[in-house]
């Protein structure tokens, strides 16, 4: 998506550690006339799968999974995030490892909001090692529903998460596939598809 990934080059921030920081329009400060472009986007390359639920994770998938869920005119549901074991209620559990602050947390979704039947198209603002579509395509499992696919804004294409995620047989949509980037130039280089 090209609109994308002139955005990224201008105003992505590439830090140590293969961290891209895309506050100012993405995950912190929120261009909406951007968003808008990546759900229409995202309803284009699933057009033909049925989905009936969007589900993504709290907090900076929210954002782009209730603009893209216009498109496809279907609730959107996101992952809680829990630092305890402790969950209450009827649940879905799994559990993720944090790429960017490396530490592991449970998320949940309520079995109210999730369930048979449901096709389940998943959001995420990054893709980096997978682990956090892996936690969610998990929760879609357990709740017995099925999964369409994932639609992810920014993949770092240099670590494992798009590969592990293909691999699975997951119908995987990146808008935009960082190849490299070097954090003393500021030099990012995107994947041709
Ligand atoms: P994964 O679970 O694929 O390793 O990492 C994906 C999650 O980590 C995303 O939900 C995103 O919030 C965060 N993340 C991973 N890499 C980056 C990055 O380079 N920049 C930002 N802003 N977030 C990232």
């Amino acid at each position: 998506m090209q609109l994308l990934k002139e955005r990224i080059r201008r105003d992505g921030i590439v830090r140590e550690g293969g961290v891209l920081k895309v506050d100012s329009f993405l995950n912190h400060q929120m261009d909406i006339d951007l968003f808008e472009e990546i759900g229409k986007e995202f309803h284009r390359r699933f057009e033909g799968e049925e989905v009936t639920k969007i589900l993504t994770i709290e907090a900076s998938g929210i954002g782009i999974a209730c603009i893209t869920a216009r498109y496809f005119q279907v609730p959107v549901v996101f992952a809680k995030k829990n630092k305890t074991k402790n969950i209450a209620g009827d649940v879905y559990t799994s559990r993720v490892e944090s790429f960017t602050h490396g530490r592991v947390y449970d998320i949940m979704v309520s079995k109210d909001f999730l369930g048979k039947g449901d096709k389940v198209l998943l959001i995420d603002d990054f893709l980096a090692n997978g682990k956090a579509l892996e936690g969610l395509a998990q929760l879609v499992e357990d709740a017995g529903a099925e999964l369409t696919g994932a639609g992810i804004v920014i993949e770092k294409g240099f670590q494992r998460g798009g590969d592990a995620i293909r691999g699975r047989g997951i119908h995987l949509e990146s808008l935009a596939i960082i190849d490299s980037m070097d954090a003393a130039s500021g030099t990012i280089t995107f994947r041709e598809r």
